[in-house]
């Protein structure tokens, strides 16, 4: 400032001393006044250029630089320059903390989904896209009622009020493949919303799960229950003889045997999915596993039939396993003993142990009973499943052993597999992985 008043004060003392210089003989005065006149309208008019530059840049060409040189115009030409400069460095300083931050949304696991105030989609995540079948730039600002149809969503979003989430039906939802979503609503800012929603069907269907297990259990138990009161009700009420007597007892005893064989298999479960690992350094010797099998199947075989099976026990080396030798005693039986209780009196059943050529073994049981039809062998490891209800109950099942036999397996790195041909018979075998068996030395 200090600057331009200089050099308009020096531009008028040149000007009038030129005035004065050139002026004829006694018009010196008035011709230093004019020129005084003429150089101030020279300078306000380049200054106003100056300024007009200055103002055509900041209004239509802000990229492009004018050179207004030094002074006024030139300075504040520069404040402006670096002005601009600051504020886009900040521009995109933002615009990568908001990268930054859309790309961490995107990889969340939960559908993240953005309305303005009028329930309009602003921005959603990958997964916001495959929990509701929406597609970029498609369905950006349409509203969001007009794209999820679900009825439980349509009802919690005209509610306007949620606290509360819903669970519903997501995109892919099928009946051979239920999808489940929660959904929840967060308000924000002035209006706007936040649309988390989250995909729970592993939940709902371990839920499921529970609840029905619930339900068999006790179902399970019910029933012998029942007829256990029954008996009781009835020898309270009616005379019976002494052999009648004994009848209803041994009933008695076989209803309460069922229960506690239930009780015993679902403790033996809640123990399996309770306790930690099986230990990798406890060898347990496979003969004495496989003698004890066939001792208990042998009187088990008698207990349940007429003429005992034909039972064949093939030991191939002396092998050991790595592991919890009551779980694998527990799961072998479950296999020789289904084996006595689903094949008929007095025909062939087959125990082997062989050991593999990668180092692992196989435990198999063969039976030559009534077979598996293909359709029930995949879902025979579910808990309560039963081929055949009425055989399984007689022979003591509690539709628990192949569940236990699975976990088993599963607990020392085996894989159980089942192969059967209705009418001619089944094959279970448990193949163990060769880190869980060695050969044993034999004692002199
Ligand atoms: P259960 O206590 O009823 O025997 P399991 O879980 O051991 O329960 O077996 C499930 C079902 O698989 C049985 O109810 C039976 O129908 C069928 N099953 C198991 N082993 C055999 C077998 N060796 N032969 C024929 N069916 C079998």
């Amino acid at each position: 400032m200090y600057w331009r008043l200089v050099s308009f004060v020096v531009g008028q003392c040149l000007a009038a001393l030129a005035g004065w210089w050139l002026a004829p003989d006694g018009d010196a005065e008035d011709g230093a006044l004019m020129a005084m006149l003429l150089a101030a309208y020279a300078w306000v008019l380049l200054d106003a250029l100056r300024g007009a530059r200055l103002m055509r840049w900041l209004r239509d060409e802000p990229e492009a630089e004018p050179s207004l040189g030094s002074g006024l115009w030139g300075e504040a030409s520069d404040r402006i320059r670096r002005l601009i400069r600051a504020q886009e460095r900040l521009i995109a300083q933002s615009e990568s903390r908001l990268h930054d931050f859309l790309a961490a949304l995107q990889v969340s696991p939960n559908g993240v989904m953005l309305l303005d105030e009028q329930g309009r989609i602003e921005w959603f995540n990958q997964t916001s896209a495959s929990h509701f079948g929406l597609s970029t730039p498609r369905d950006l600002l349409q509203h969001v009622g007009n794209l999820v149809r679900e009825p439980g969503f349509v009802a919690y979003l005209a509610e306007r009020d949620y606290r509360a989430g819903i669970t519903m039906a997501g995109r892919e939802n099928s009946s051979s493949k239920p999808v489940k979503l929660s959904v929840h609503i967060h308000p924000y800012g002035e209006g706007r919303s936040l649309l988390l929603s989250r995909d729970v069907t592993p939940l709902e269907q371990a839920e499921a799960m529970r609840r029905d297990f619930v339900a068999n259990v006790s179902h399970e138990i019910r029933t012998p229950l029942t007829v256990l009161a029954g008996f009781v009700e009835t020898m309270q009420t009616l005379p019976l003889d002494e052999n009648e007597r004994h009848r209803y007892l041994a009933l008695m005893a076989q209803q309460s045997q069922r229960m506690q064989s239930l009780v015993n298999d679902l403790l033996t479960l809640s123990r399996l999915e309770g306790s930690p690992p099986p230990p990798v350094q406890e060898w347990v010797s496979v003969r004495g596993l496989m003698e004890q099998c066939e001792q208990d199947a042998n009187d088990l075989s008698s207990v349940l039939w007429q003429r005992p099976h034909d039972l064949h026990v093939e030991l191939q080396g002396e092998a050991e396993i790595a592991g919890a030798a009551s779980e694998l005693y527990s799961a072998m039986f479950n296999l020789v003993g289904n084996a006595v209780r689903y094949t008929p009196a007095a025909q062939r059943i087959d125990v082997a142990w062989r050991m593999l050529s990668d180092g692992g073994a196989l435990f198999l049981v063969k039976d030559t009973g009534a077979g598996i039809a293909p359709e029930h062998i995949p879902r025979l490891t579910e808990r309560f499943y039963r081929v055949d209800r009425s055989r399984s109950r007689e022979t003591g099942g509690t539709g628990l052993g192949l569940a236990i036999v699975k976990h088993v397996s599963q607990r020392h790195g085996a894989e159980l597999r089942i192969e059967s041909v209705p009418g001619k018979g089944s094959t279970f075998s448990v193949q163990f992985p060769s880190h869980r068996v060695r050969l044993a030395h034999r004692p002199d």
